[in-house]
C-alpha cells in the first residue's frame, strides 16, 4: 500500500488543507479498478470507520497477491469540512465560506476526461477540493462515495443506467434499499462520477463493469465497531464480486431482496409547524396509508397545541431526523412509498 498526501490551497496565504490517499496497485491491468471515499460530508463517519476496518483485509489480500485491480482510497475526503467548527458545533455539510453543500457543485463533465476539469486557481478552496476529488476518482470502474443519513437504514443511490446491473453490489453490501435517480443538475459527487459516461462510446463507458453510488451507511450516530466490521465485509464482498480482489473462498452474493424504488416515490413529509417532534415510527417500519408518523408539539400545554402528520401512502420508513427540534417546512423523514409521491419536490437527489 502506498500513502500520499494531497494539498488543497486555502484562499489566503498560510492556509492550506491536506488529506491522505491510500493506493493499492493491482497485479492485472485488465481488472476493474476501484475508488472509495468517505466523509465528503465531513461529519458522516460510519464510512470512515468501515474503511478503517477494511484496510487490514486489503493488506492481507495484497500480501497474498490477490489485489487484481488498482484501488484508490480517500478515507476522509474533506479536510476543509473536517476543520469547521461553529460555536463548538461541527459543520461538515456546508462550506462555511460559500454556504455551498460539499456534495454539490462538482463539475459535470461531458466525458470522463480530466482535461475537461475547470481551472480552479482562482476558485474557492471547496471548489479546488471537488475538482481534485473528481480527478482522483475519474477513470476508476467502481466509485463508492460513503455517507450516512440522520437516522436510517443502510441504502444506496444509483443512477438508472446502472440498474439492475448493480444489484449484485447492493446484495454484496447488504443494504436494505436502493433509490434510483435520473437527473442531477446540482453536481453531486455521484452525478459527476456517472454523468460523464452517459454519452461516450460503449467501450469507454463500460457499463458492464461500471459502479457509481452514494452509500448511506445508516445514521450519523451509527459509528460502531460491529457495524464497521460488517460494512467492511460488505465492501470487501463487492470488490471480490466485481473482480478487483480475488478471493475464491468467498461465495458470490445472492439476489438483492431489499426495497428498490425511484426517487419519485419518496415522501419527505414537511413539518406543518415548528416545534418538538414526537415520532411514532422508526426507520425500518412498514406503514399503511393514513398511519400516524409523528406529532409536533408547537404550543406545549395549550389546547390544540400539537399537530399530527399521517402517511400519505403505504411504504417503508427509510430515515428520520436525529434532532427533535424542527422548523415549519423542514422534512420529518423519508418514506419510500409503493407509488409516486404527490410532493412536487420528490425526485431530487437528497444527499
Ligand atoms: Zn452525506
Amino acid at each position: 500500500m502506498h500513502r500520499s498526501i494531497e494539498r488543497i490551497a486555502g484562499d489566503s496565504e498560510g492556509v492550506s488543507y491536506e488529506f491522505p490517499v491510500l493506493r493499492f496497485e493491482g497485479t492485472d491491468e485488465a481488472a476493474p479498478s476501484a475508488y472509495l471515499q468517505a466523509a465528503l460530508h465531513a461529519g458522516e463517519l460510519p464510512g470512515v470507520v468501515a474503511i478503517d476496518a477494511l484496510m487490514p483485509m486489503l493488506a492481507r489480500a495484497e500480501a497474498e497477491g490477490r489485489i487484481r485491480g488498482a484501488i484508490t482510497i480517500v478515507p476522509w475526503a474533506n479536510p476543509i469540512g473536517r476543520a469547521q467548527y461553529h460555536f463548538g458545533e461541527h459543520q461538515g455539510r456546508f462550506h462555511l465560506g460559500t454556504r455551498t453543500n460539499f456534495n454539490r457543485g462538482f463539475p459535470l463533465l461531458a466525458a470522463p476526461d480530466t482535461a475537461l476539469l475547470p481551472d480552479t486557481t482562482l476558485a474557492t478552496p471547496d471548489q479546488r477540493l471537488k475538482s481534485r476529488l473528481l480527478q482522483l476518482s475519474l477513470g476508476h470502474d467502481i466509485v463508492l462515495d460513503l455517507h450516512c443519513d440522520d437516522e436510517g437504514l443502510p441504502y444506496l443511490y444509483i443512477h438508472t443506467s446502472l440498474w439492475p446491473a448493480m444489484a449484485d453490489c447492493a446484495a454484496a453490501m447488504g443494504v436494505d434499499a436502493v433509490l434510483l435517480w435520473n437527473e442531477d443538475t446540482d453536481g453531486t459527487f455521484e452525478g459527476a462520477s456517472i454523468m460523464p459516461y452517459q454519452n461516450v462510446p460503449a467501450e469507454v463507458a463500460r457499463f458492464d463493469r461500471r459502479v457509481a453510488t452514494t452509500v448511506e451507511y445508516r445514521g450519523i450516530l451509527d459509528v460502531d465497531g460491529e457495524l464497521a466490521a460488517a460494512d467492511a465485509e460488505g465492501l470487501y464482498r463487492l470488490l471480490v464480486a466485481r473482480g478487483v480482489v480475488a478471493d475464491p473462498a468467498l461465495a458470490t452474493p445472492g439476489a438483492f431482496t431489499g426495497t428498490v424504488a425511484p426517487l419519485e416515490n419518496i415522501d419527505m413529509m414537511p413539518a406543518p409547524k415548528g416545534g418538538a417532534v414526537v415520532y411514532d415510527v422508526k426507520p425500518g417500519a412498514r406503514v399503511a396509508k393514513g398511519a400516524r408518523l409523528a406529532k409536533i408539539v408547537y404550543a406545549p400545554g395549550e389546547t390544540g397545541g400539537s399537530t399530527e402528520v399521517f402517511a400519505p401512502q403505504a411504504g417503508l420508513i427509510l430515515t428520520r431526523r436525529s434532532r427533535r427540534i424542527i422548523r415549519a417546512g423542514e422534512d420529518l423523514l423519508k418514506l419510500v412509498g409503493d407509488k409516486r409521491s404527490d410532493d412536487a419536490r420528490s425526485g431530487t437527489l437528497e444527499d
